[in-house]
């Protein structure tokens, strides 16, 4: 298992599977199920009651913005619900599998099967290339660096960056480096990719070419999406915005 900056690196296991249909047509029942679920941070005199008790369904295929002010638990429910965080009540299931009841390391695995991560600060890692970047978590689970190598420029060719894979994330723009993180979400080929702020760190013109881009990855191959931002152009693209004050769900938006 490697760290940067926090995150665990998946370590996917390699799993062949068929491409998703098309959005409409995979909408079928939740992937995602919270029920009541509370996190409470530190103990006694400083504790925080980040989330109050929320519960939320997502469909498989769905793209969701969650929205809400700074320190409203957004975060907080993104780690909750992706599994990178314990839960202090409630539950919470992901494909039919309650993740609470998985150990650390399988759970761990089942985020590298199911699940992508993208990030305002991209967490690449500065002294590899972008194709080394997207390939590692594969490499580190012991897929054949052929294999890995063939996966890799597959996932960067999907985000159009087929052409700039031995460029360190230095050399790129923000929005590619961005494109780079995309590619390594899906190079395990998850169902649900988890974004926390992914438009945070760009300009305008920039963040609409990235939520284009999962817009794409939604409609053609039928990927669920949770993205966390404060960015109105961004929640106007999905297809449903949850509303979040204090720690609860307030209000949900259906935009198509
Ligand atoms: P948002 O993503 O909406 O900005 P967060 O989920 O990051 O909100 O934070 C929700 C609340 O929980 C805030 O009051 C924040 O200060 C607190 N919080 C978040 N992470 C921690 C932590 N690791 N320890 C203690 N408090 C935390």
């Amino acid at each position: 298992m490697s760290r940067t900056n926090g995150l665990t690196l998946p370590i996917p296991a390699p799993v062949a599977r068929a491409a998703a249909p098309a959005a409409a047509a995979s909408r079928a029942g939740s992937i995602i199920t919270l029920d009541q679920v509370t996190k409470v941070y530190g103990a006694n005199g400083t504790r925080v009651h980040a989330l109050a008790g929320v519960s939320l369904s997502v469909e498989r295929g769905e793209m969701v913005a969650i929205m809400g002010q700074s320190g409203c638990g957004k975060t907080t429910l993104l780690n909750c619900a992706s599994g990178l965080d314990d839960v202090t009540s409630g539950s919470v299931s992901i494909a039919g599998q309650d993740i609470a009841t998985l150990s650390d390391k399988a759970r761990t695995t089942f985020r590298a099967h199911n699940m992508g991560f993208v990030f305002q600060t991209y967490n690449l890692l500065p002294v590899l290339s972008a194709v080394e970047n997207v390939e590692l978590p594969l490499v580190v689970s012991g897929v054949s660096p052929k294999e890995a190598r063939q996966r890799a420029q597959a996932a960067l060719e999907r985000v159009g960056l087929r052409a700039q894979g031995e460029k360190r994330p230095a050399q790129l723009s923000g929005g590619q480096r961005q494109r780079v993180t995309i590619a390594r979400s899906l190079v395990n080929n998850p169902e649900i990719v988890w974004a926390d702020e992914p438009t945070g760190a760009l300009d305008s013109r920039t963040a609409d070419d990235i939520i284009t881009l999962m817009e794409t990855l939604n409609e053609d191959q039928g990927l669920t999406f949770v993205i966390v931002t404060h960015d109105a152009a961004v929640g106007a693209r999905c297809h449903r915005i949850i509303h979040m004050v204090d720690g609860a769900i307030v209000r949900e938006e259906r935009l198509r």
